[in-house]
């Protein structure tokens, strides 16, 4: 198929929200297309109706839509291969189905439940390898092999209930190539006679799948590594409807696992260990409970792509934090990892930080403003993003910057005692004094300028600056830790700076905070 111009599609089944390993999925797809100036496809598999979820299939396109995963046909958005939810190909598959029945590979079969049951159970008490429905057991069973073609005739057309189950040659071996794990090869006699079409007139996943990726013209299937296991049964079906020469190559994933990486990254890990597992914010419609996503909890979607990139591939040239439009460029299926990918919460921590110090501080002002106005606290437009340009090299998410820089909108109500007491005494109200002297004569506070204001006045005075900094520090905000002092001074500009310096002399001056040293 390596003529055709790729087309690739991301297929979830509704049956939830996205996990992020489906959004590495749809991803990996995402990049591959745009890489090859192909076209990357959205397809609702939604044939096993008991499991549909409300809700889900919109959660996915718009989960991907934050993520900028952006599709070239999709049901939302049609295309010329639709209708691309496999509901509203009903009338599609049967033909496919009746196409396998006439050549000799699939077959009628009417076992009742509790017969599927009872063969089972026949089975492990023999001590049986494999207990599956297949060459050696459906000899036994109810189903068009074993019953006069007008007897099954009669049953298919009273309305018996019903399913078209794939004929499985035994003593054979499957080979294909996964462009992620090589050479992929399977014994038939592995393989169980799968159900492909039922009376209901739904098509299984197996049969949809291969179905839809043949008319959609799909040159490429990329998907998570538990669909491996179905590959042969899809490899024989192409085979079997004659479709050879059409068959897409495959390219399974890597599993997505724990931090710890023993065993696959569920939603309970999640729960467990306190992180997202979901891009957006959840609420199950059956049971109500809700779950927090990745965009709820702060991360911004640009960090969140990048973080979920590197999950099971990496670029030629090692780079970590990437535009999409550089992964889209470094992007190939031979560097995605065979390994399974462990998730890092931390990591992910990290690519938010990153990003964050590279965010318009405008743009962040803008988020802070919420925040702000739940605090009923006023600052102009332009404090508001000095304030934010410098509180975005301090904190991962914007939600932190309150906790980090209230103080540039408040002044303090306590101070550090233990700063207090061990650094004021007698002689450094007098000090204090020198400084606030030369600041108010002083009117550049640039962050250049003031840093050169404050080593040029401990220099002059010949200050200590172990005996200044730190209290100043306290004096403008309470705390030990924050930013540095001058970037303190240069925001809260000159009147403030004074004010609460002159607040902190008349509160440091009573005794409870004086030392007996000085
Ligand atoms: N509907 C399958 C899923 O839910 C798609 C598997 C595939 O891509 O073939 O993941």
């Amino acid at each position: 198929m390596s003529d055709q111009p790729v087309r690739v599609r991301f297929a979830p089944s509704p049956t939830g929200p996205l996990h992020i390993g489906g959004v590495r999925t749809a991803l990996y797809n995402f990049l591959f297309a745009k890489k090859n100036n192909g076209s990357f496809i959205i397809r609702i598999e939604d044939t096993d109706q008991s499991r549909f979820v409300q809700g889900a299939e919109q959660y996915i396109l718009e989960a991907l839509q934050w993520c900028g995963i952006q599709h070239n046909e999709g049901p939302d958005i049609g295309g010329r291969y639709g209708p691309y939810r496999q509901s509203e190909r009903k009338n599609i598959y049967l033909k496919y189905a009746e196409q396998l029945l006439n050549s000799g590979n699939a077959y009628y079969a009417f076992d009742t439940p509790e017969e599927l049951e009872d063969m089972r159970q026949r089975l492990k008490t023999t001590g049986s390898q494999t207990i599956q429905y297949d060459s050696t057991t459906r000899e036994a069973m109810k189903n068009s092999l074993t019953m006069s073609s007008e007897e099954t005739k009669t049953r298919v057309e009273s309305g018996d209930h019903y399913v078209i189950r794939i004929k499985i040659p035994p003593n054979e071996e499957v080979h294909f190539s996964d462009l992620i794990r090589s050479e992929v090869i399977v014994s038939t006699n592995q393989m169980d006679d799968k159900v492909l079409y039922k009376s209901d007139g739904m098509p299984t996943y197996h049969l949809a799948n291969v179905v839809d990726d043949y008319l959609m013209k799909i040159t490429h299937v990329i998907r998570g590594e538990e669909w491996l296991p179905s590959a042969p049964l899809h490899w024989l079906l192409y085979q079997f409807l004659g479709w050879k020469k059409e068959m897409p190559e495959f390219a399974h994933l890597p599993l997505l696992l724990r931090p710890d990486g023993n065993g696959k990254l569920s939603k309970r890990d999640g729960d467990r260990l306190g992180f997202p597992v979901f891009p957006l914010n959840w609420k199950d419609p059956q049971t109500g409970e809700e779950s927090t996503g990745f965009r709820e909890r702060g991360f911004f979607s640009d960090a969140f792509v990048n973080m979920i990139a590197l999950l099971g591939w990496n670029p030629p040239s090692h780079k970590e934090v990437m535009t999409l439009e550089e992964m889209i460029g470094e992007f190939s299926i031979e560097r995605v990892h065979k390994a399974g990918a462990k998730f890092d919460f931390e990591k992910a921590k990290y690519f938010n930080h990153e990003y964050m110090k590279k965010k318009d501080s405008k743009d962040l002002a803008s988020a802070f403003e919420k925040i702000l106005e739940e605090k009923h606290i006023t600052a102009t437009a332009d404090y508001s993003e000095k304030v934010c340009g410098v509180l975005k090299n301090r904190c991962t998410f914007i939600s932190e910057f309150w906790e980090n820089g209230y103080f540039f909108f408040e002044a303090p109500e306590s101070f550090d005692e233990s700063v207090i007491s061990k650094k004021w005494n007698n002689s450094s109200g007098i000090k204090f004094e020198i400084l606030l002297d030369a600041l108010s004569s002083h009117n550049d506070f640039s962050l250049a300028g003031t840093e050169k204001f404050l080593t040029a006045l401990l220099e002059e005075n010949d200050l200590k600056a172990g005996d200044i900094l730190p209290l100043l520090r306290i004096m403008l905000i309470g705390i030990k830790n924050g930013p540095a002092v001058f970037e303190l001074i240069s925001l809260l500009g000159k009147e403030e700076t004074i004010v609460r310096i002159q607040k902190a002399i008349e509160i440091f001056n009573k005794s409870i905070y004086r030392t007996e040293k000085g």
